[in-house]
């Protein structure tokens, strides 16, 4: 009985539940672009709210990193440039 699972593996379906009422009747709504990285934003249609995912963090922020903190947002805002 394991149909369902295999049914959304086959879609790809990406479950995301809104993180005020835990629903699943959740679409996305277009991306936000912050420093640390893609957000993306949905809109929940159960308690008609929007929210954002949290954005993907793949690295730890050492003490040194945010020393440098100023000129790394400098190369990202000019990368967002190009
Ligand atoms: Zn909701």
């Amino acid at each position: 009985m394991d149909f369902n699972n295999k049914t959304k593996k086959l879609l790809n379906y990406e479950e995301k539940k809104c993180v005020f009422c835990e629903g699943k009747n959740v679409v996305k709504a277009g991306q936000r672009f912050k420093r640390e990285g893609r957000v993306q934003k949905y809109y929940c249609k159960t308690c008609k709210r929007y929210f954002c995912s949290s954005p993907m963090l793949h690295k730890t922020y050492s003490p040194k990193a945010i020393l440098n903190g100023i000129s790394l947002y400098n190369l990202g805002y000019k990368l967002d440039i190009i």
